[in-house]
């Protein structure tokens, strides 16, 4: 009996599932059941500082944080007071199960990025991973997690702050972007201490809220909703994301958050995504303005049962859950099956394993060489050139340059939306990137002309004074950093109406006029096109700030970006994008006052060098199913200096069973080609993949017929037969 009692005494001191040689599964099952009914609910709920039980106990806000709790949000680069609360989950907790920390890391952690919208104008996936693994790298030895990223929301509506923080309008680019950031952010060993865990947010259709508002209904229909929406997501768990985020807005009357349809059934039962799915803050709660939930406990019991894993700071679930699992509203099954993914996740991080953030030195997490130089590198090649009349760029050949607007000075613009912990202070102006880019081959001067927005004109006489001595205006106009993300829709993507006068001002000097853009979103530019010789956008660029814009103005860099999203001619044409459904009458249907074709579309985006594309070569105009294609296209770098060039591949399916947009992104690549160069680029055609389409059940078909592959103005037939 002795021998009975210390072999038990000492198997609880060591379970099983402490042991970091078990297998991850045998680890989960022995925790889960040692777990009582109220740890198993605990492990459900994220909550933050200062906003639970003892918030009025805040001398140490670890009193705040229940030992038992399974996730935080909000804890920055405090990695101390992370370990504190982390051991206080370690020690004080019955079982010891650590907390999962979760933190806002969009576009970089304290090394800032440009935004995701202008990270895929560089078209180059590989630089973004290497974006997000810095990223992950910085948030993790900072106590980090978790990040609720990549924001991969296909959005063609400008007025909604949100698109800032996506890929843009297409489904393939979002798609392709997804898998490079998981990557950076995963790695291939979730528990390397330079990883954390990615979230696809947000599930699903938040990109198609009505009018550009914020957290309202969308309308998608299920061929929309598989058509446009999926893909990304689809893509993204493929590559493993360990979490998705449920998103805020109504879909057709099911909101995100209560949606079973894709929460349970696509996700989980279709393509067995085996992490967890976490609110979006308060969408559970949110059910109830929604009208599909009486209250918090009914809200629980639709987000729970649709498959809602963990309740973003909304006390549903900590409230509500146990009594619904006692009353059996929710099953046992349900319940051991959530807190398992939760676990599931934590045990990959290893968190169980290593607990506590090793302490390490600003110096050793923060704006290490490698890591600015990707920055750099990134807003470089995300800049893009819409304009460039008579070769008004690059200004190689002037004396003196007149920096005018509110974007010139700024440093806290510049870093864009969710900059995380980004600082201000170590982000370069337009104004100081420019002086360091010519030191003394030219001087630049500066006024700030008009703010971003009001109708104060006071700065006007300095501006044109500054401007009339100059052989150039750098009109530097956009928006604010605060313009964009969340809760931040404008009626109208054009830039305020000071700005604008601002331009007009100067252009009656006679001078050529560089518009220089920095903004979250694309902008309404049709008054502005007109006076300016050449137009270029930085967008948000991060850290980094004027530095790479600096490079372009002055030729150091041969711009290559190209759009992401589509610059309407005005607001009016909202929503406008590349695949659109053709209209039945093509030549018709048009706006009456503005024109219906968009003032830069989709992947434009010019350089200094200019390139010749030659004729499209296929490896056979007819296939049987099951066969590949490969087509080509040789590309000429004709200009006077080297310059990249990226290639986008269209399809473009002109009758089938359901119709498809007018052409469709599948494949792009991005090359250096020497002056004088050519080069050849190719696709290799998968039909099953590349020119199939799906059903509103996501079901794949690829029917026989013709298909026309597009390059550029360039165009090939190709025909599937039976
Ligand atoms: C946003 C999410 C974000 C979350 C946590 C929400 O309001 O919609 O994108 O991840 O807050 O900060």
């Amino acid at each position: 009996v002795i021998t009975i009692t210390l072999f038990s005494g000492y198997k609880k001191e060591n379970p099983l599932y402490k042991d970091a040689k078990q297998p991850i599964e045998k680890r989960i099952e022995d925790l889960l059941a040692r777990m009582t009914l109220e740890e198993k609910v605990m492990q459900l709920n994220q909550y933050t500082l200062g906003r639970n039980d003892n918030a009025n106990n805040m001398a140490d806000p670890v009193n705040d944080i229940p030992a038992q709790i399974g996730s935080l949000i909000y804890f920055g680069s405090n990695a101390d007071l992370r370990n504190r609360v982390q051991k206080k989950a370690m020690e004080q907790s019955r079982l010891g199960i650590p907390i999962i920390f979760g933190y806002d890391v969009i576009h970089g952690f304290r090394t800032i990025y440009p935004i995701s919208l202008a990270q895929a104008c560089a078209w180059n996936p590989k630089l973004v991973e290497q974006a997000c693994g810095v990223a992950a790298q910085e948030a993790r030895m900072s106590g980090v997690d978790w990040t609720f990223s990549p924001m991969i929301d296909v959005a063609r509506d400008g007025r909604w702050g949100r698109v800032a923080e996506g890929y843009g309008e297409d489904p393939y680019t979002n798609a392709v972007f997804t898998v490079a950031s998981v990557k950076g952010y995963q790695g291939t060993d979730l528990s390397s201490e330079k990883n954390v865990a990615a979230c696809l947010k947000h599930y699903i259709g938040y990109g198609a809220s009505e009018a550009g508002r914020d957290y309202v209904y969308s309308e998608i229909s299920r061929q929309t909703l598989w058509d446009t929406y999926m893909l990304p997501y689809e893509q993204g768990v493929k590559a493993g994301a360990a979490t998705l985020m449920s998103s805020f807005n109504d879909i057709s009357g099911t909101p995100g958050s209560a949606n079973h349809y894709t929460l349970t059934e696509v996700l989980k039962d279709r393509w067995k995504h085996d992490g967890f799915v976490v609110s979006d803050w308060g969408s559970i709660e949110q059910l109830r303005p929604q009208g599909v939930a009486a209250n918090k406990k009914e809200a629980a019991l639709k987000a729970f049962t649709a498959g809602v894993e963990m309740d973003m700071m909304n006390r549903c679930y900590d409230n509500h859950l146990g009594e619904l699992v006692k009353e059996g509203k929710v099953s046992e099954a349900l319940l051991n099956e959530s807190v398992r993914r939760v676990l599931r996740v934590k045990f990959r991080l290893g968190l169980f394993d290593r607990p506590y953030t090793p302490t390490t030195t600003e110096k050793q997490r923060f704006y290490r060489p490698e890591s600015m130089k990707i920055a750099e590198q990134l807003a470089e090649e995300s800049i893009v050139l819409l304009k460039n009349q008579n070769k008004a760029l690059p200004l190689n050949k002037v004396s003196k340059i007149a920096v005018i607007g509110p974007i010139a000075q700024t440093k806290w613009h510049l870093l864009g939306s969710w900059a995380a912990q980004g600082n201000a202070e170590e982000v370069t102006t337009v104004v100081d990137a420019l002086k360091a880019e010519y030191k003394d081959k030219a001087e630049v001067t500066y006024a700030l002309g008009c703010d971003f927005d009001g109708q104060d004109k006071k700065n006007f006489e300095e501006a044109k004074n500054v401007a009339a001595n100059a052989d150039v205006i750098v009109l530097c106009l956009g928006e604010k950093k605060n313009w964009s993300g969340e809760n931040a829709s404008r009626s109208t993507i054009a830039l305020p109406q000071i700005q604008e006068e601002l331009a007009v001002e100067l252009k009656k000097l006679g001078k050529p006029v560089i518009l220089v853009l920095s903004s979250g979103r694309p902008l309404e530019l049709n008054r502005l096109e007109p006076i300016s010789d050449a137009i270029l956008t930085m967008w948000h660029p991060g850290t980094p700030g004027g530095k790479p814009l600096a490079g372009v103005l002055s030729g150091r860099v041969n711009p290559s970006g190209k759009l992401s999203m589509t610059f309407p001619y005005s607001t009016g044409q909202i929503p406008i994008y590349y695949n659109y459904r053709q209209s039945a009458r093509p030549h018709q249907g048009k706006y009456q006052d503005i024109p219906s074709t968009p003032l830069y579309e989709f992947a434009h985006g010019l350089s200094y060098t200019t390139f010749q594309y030659g004729e499209l070569k296929v490896s056979a105009t007819q296939i049987k199913r099951g066969s590949k294609l490969l087509v080509e296209i040789p590309v000429s770098n004709t200009g006077d200096r080297d310059g990249v060039e990226t290639v986008h591949w269209f399809i473009q399916d002109p009758v089938s069973s359901i119709s498809r947009p007018i052409k469709e992104l599948k494949h792009f690549e991005k090359q250096l080609l020497k002056k004088g160069e050519t080069k050849t680029y190719k696709f290799e055609i998968d039909p099953e993949r590349d020119l199939s389409f799906v059903d509103g059940n996501g079901k794949r078909f690829l029917e026989a017929g013709d298909y026309n592959i597009l390059v550029k103005n360039k165009k090939i037939k190709v025909e599937i037969v039976d």
